[in-house]
């Protein structure tokens, strides 16, 4: 038995040749690559090993469902792949940068330029317009995009999502399929090397679900690199790889 198995099992398989769709092969530049990430939470005396040793490979223009049961370490994963938590130990490496041991600034901006976040809860600003929503990651960049370049490019994204024609909309004035399409929108502003969705559809019925998930599928086969938590086996069959936690282990089918 591999020994590794005791503490994780591998996510991939490293000399695998991937190949096109007509058989050829091909070599695809690794978007994000982690090597024994592990997160563990001190809770008084007890720790709860939510990540247990994860070694995932994701490369340019995948799109992985990462399935598992509540509780079983899907956030904890999607938010150390976001920059939004550090990991107890392990590597992990986003395009070519380790960044498991960056300070909290750096990860901010790094967070900010190469990761693409879409919730469950769509987090929008309920005060300010659609496309001031879409163009804050661009806000962010400390005076460097000015602003009529902020709204041009806010523009051409929710263009991108259908949405063009509702750019001075508040997200109250808008339908959970619409602010979902804002939030894709604001993911997509700032070319990111991968998107992150935490259950896209979870607040949405299997209608408009359906339609955001067309939308996925449509930016995946434009060349976007895609990781998804979904609990709904139906969801996850967009995905051209399906990864599963289990108690904090990550295996791939
Ligand atoms: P999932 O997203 O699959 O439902 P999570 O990643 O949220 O699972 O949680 C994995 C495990 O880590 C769970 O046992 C959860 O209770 C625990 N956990 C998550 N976040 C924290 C935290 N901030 N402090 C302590 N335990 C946590
Ligand atoms: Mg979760």
């Amino acid at each position: 038995m591999n020994p590794s198995a005791t503490v994780g099992v591998t996510c991939h398989s490293p000399n695998a040749v991937l190949t096109d769709p007509d058989g050829s092969p091909v070599r695809r530049e690794i978007v994000l690559r982690t090597e024994a990430l592990t997160r563990t939470y001190c809770m008084g005396d007890s720790t709860v090993h939510a990540l247990r040793a994860a070694n995932l490979v994701v490369k340019r223009g995948d799109f992985v469902a990462l399935m598992g049961a509540s509780g079983s370490g899907k956030s904890t994963l999607l938010s150390l792949l976001g920059l939004l938590d550090r990991p107890t130990s392990g590597s992990y490496w986003l395009e070519d940068v380790e960044v498991s041991t960056l300070g909290r600034n750096r990860l901010a901006e790094l967070r900010g330029q190469r990761i693409g976040f879409i919730f469950q809860n769509f987090n929008l600003l309920a005060r300010i317009a659609a496309w001031e929503n879409v163009a804050l990651p661009l806000a962010y960049r400390g005076g460097k995009v000015g602003h009529g370049e902020q709204k041009k490019m806010a523009m051409e994204s929710l263009d991108r999502v259908g949405l063009a024609n509702r750019a001075g909309h508040r997200p109250t004035e808008l339908s959970g399929g619409q602010r979902q399409r804002v939030a894709i929108a604001r993911a997509l502003v700032t070319q990111p090397a991968v998107i992150l969705a935490d259950e896209p559809t979870g607040n949405l019925d299997s209608t408009t679900g359906l339609e955001i998930m067309n939308l996925l599928h449509d930016l995946h086969a434009e060349g976007r690199t895609i990781v998804m938590v979904t609990h709904d086996p139906l969801i996850a069959r967009h995905a051209n790889r399906v990864c599963t936690m289990r108690d904090g282990m990550l295996t791939e089918e």
